[in-house]
């Protein structure tokens, strides 16, 4: 018989609420997905390359415009150089960039620092390098983090403190606050700081991105990792990017190069023509707040209580005026009777935590969210 290296890991929430909601024919705002197109500009650059025979092997890191121009994206947005030779990787993906950091730092015993609700592929990845998750709950009722907790659970074992900002899945944020706090706390240690960006530009109502490159004194002992799904569209290309000081890169590289070994070559290409005029990436924080919006304002009259949404493209509702079941449960209720699939927060906690919210993807046509919200206010 195998031994499980992970027997507490299941099927992942996003495959079994997506699965459900095409079993039952419930509109799908579970998984997290855009439903709508990619730019038609983006798919012909990616044709033109595929034709320019841009088909072989990519270098290990990534093809040299493409991690110019990330350098200079954030550059531009942070004010924080990255040199694209030494410090910047292509990833197949957010989560392969992740898994990646965490290979490459975390060994046996050494102790994570994880927020909960977390998004579900950290603890994986630490479990599976031996780490041992050192869990601290994000504070109710805006999901905020509790610095004296964090500082409380620092021990000489502390090897590396994730973050996420904006948060899957509840759609909070980190101010500067926040980060400088994390700064502070960390100055002069060896910790390492893996900080998950992929909605770096999906914001709400004017707040800006606080990212971990704005606090040089963080920055140089952290990995950043976001995402050109989210960005453009295209989840499915799994497609993203990790920035950190050469002395990270070199081992988060060492990792990758057996891993994947490198990443998609002609979309490499096209994202690095794309990149190079910013409108291309900077509307979309008005787009997401306009479809944010519009599901809150049809949602108006429903028994459904909104959650501050600052970030990502999730809303969180409260059901604790609807019913008494706990979310998993009323989930699949929600999705088999009532033909709406959602996200139980609770399954981003270790230990079962009901509090009576869901997460709704509303990255959908406004056709999609009104069928949906047509279906929602009548419970
Ligand atoms: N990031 C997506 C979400 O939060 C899920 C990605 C996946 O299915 N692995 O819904």
């Amino acid at each position: 018989m195998i031994n499980s290296k992970l027997p507490n890991v299941g099927t992942t929430i996003f495959t079994i609420m997506s699965k459900m909601a095409e079993e039952y024919n419930a509109i799908n705002l579970s998984q997290g997905f855009p439903d709508f197109e990619v730019s038609a500009e983006l798919i012909e650059l990616i044709n033109k390359h595929m034709k320019a025979g841009k088909n072989q092997y990519a270098p290990m890191p990534g093809i040299m415009p493409l991690r110019e121009i990330i350098a200079e994206k954030t550059y531009n947005l942070y004010s924080l150089k990255y040199n694209p030779e030494t410090e910047i990787t292509v990833t197949a993906g957010g989560t392969q960039a992740i898994y990646t950091a965490i290979t490459s730092i975390v060994r046996e015993d050494d102790e994570v620092i994880v927020f909960e609700p977390s998004y579900d592929c950290y603890l994986p990845a630490i479990e599976l390098n031996g780490g041992r998750p050192i869990f601290i709950q994000l504070k109710q009722p805006d999901y905020s983090i509790d610095w004296n907790e964090v500082q409380k659970a620092i021990s000489s074992r502390t090897k590396m403190i994730i973050i996420n900002s904006p948060h899957n899945p509840t759609g909070s944020i980190m101010t500067a606050f926040d980060l400088e706090k994390l700064s502070k706390i960390t100055a002069g240690s060896n910790i390492v700081i893996l900080s998950d960006e992929v909605y770096e530009h999906i914001l709400f109502d004017g707040y800006e991105h606080q990212s971990v490159a704005r606090f040089p004194k963080l920055a140089e002992r952290s990995f950043i990792v976001s995402s050109f799904g989210k960005t453009f569209h295209a989840t499915g290309w799994k497609m993203g990017y990790c920035v950190a000081p050469a002395v990270l890169m070199a081992e988060f590289r060492k990792v990758h190069q057996f891993l994947v070994f490198s990443v998609n070559t002609a979309i490499q290409y096209a994202l690095a023509e794309f990149l190079q005029n910013e409108n291309n990436y900077k509307g979309l924080e008005k787009f997401y707040q306009e479809k944010r919006d519009y599901f809150a304002k049809l949602l108006k009259g429903s028994r459904f209580g909104l959650k501050p949404a600052s970030g990502t493209y999730f809303q969180l509702l409260d059901y604790s005026k609807i019913s008494e079941e706990k979310e998993i449960a009323f989930a699949e209720y929600l999705t088999k009777k009532v033909g709406v699939a959602s996200i139980p927060v609770s399954v981003f906690y270790h230990k079962t935590f009901d509090n009576k919210v869901l997460r709704f993807c509303f990255a959908k046509s406004n056709e999609t969210l009104e069928k949906a919200a047509e279906k929602l206010i009548k419970l």
